[in-house]
């Protein structure tokens, strides 16, 4: 997987664009220095697709509260993009799920100890 510190890197998919369904060729990333400014939260990697309702993860395929459900499927980034979540937990308002093969918002995903991903 390839980085980018330059947040008009054309190589970048934004939410809603129609080859959403692809990872993209970068991931925008904080640079190096300033995620060695420390971290906000603790560096996690991977997170799973699951809605969270009264604090459970809803078990697929029953629907949250939405009408919408998690695949279930963990997904693991790079350190980079981890360090990047850790310093900025509202950095990313999309991400990619290696189950539905696409990019859904953060709220849809928590970390493996069923904690929120987004901020
Ligand atoms: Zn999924």
């Amino acid at each position: 997987m390839t980085h980018t510190t330059d947040p008009n890197d054309p190589r970048i998919r934004r939410f809603g664009d129609p080859e959403i369904g692809k990872q993209n060729a970068a991931y925008l990333v904080l640079s190096e220095e300033e995620r060695a400014k420390g971290f906000v939260r603790q560096v996690r990697r991977t997170y799973v697709h699951q809605f969270m309702l009264d604090g459970s993860p809803v078990p697929y395929p029953l629907m949250s509260r939405n009408g919408l459900a998690g695949c279930g499927v963990a997904t693991t980034m790079s350190l980079p993009l981890a360090e990047t979540y850790a310093r900025d937990p509202s950095f990313y308002g999309a991400t990619w799920c290696c189950g539905c093969g696409k990019h859904l918002p953060v709220s849809e995903f928590t970390w493996e100890d069923h904690t929120e991903v987004g901020s």
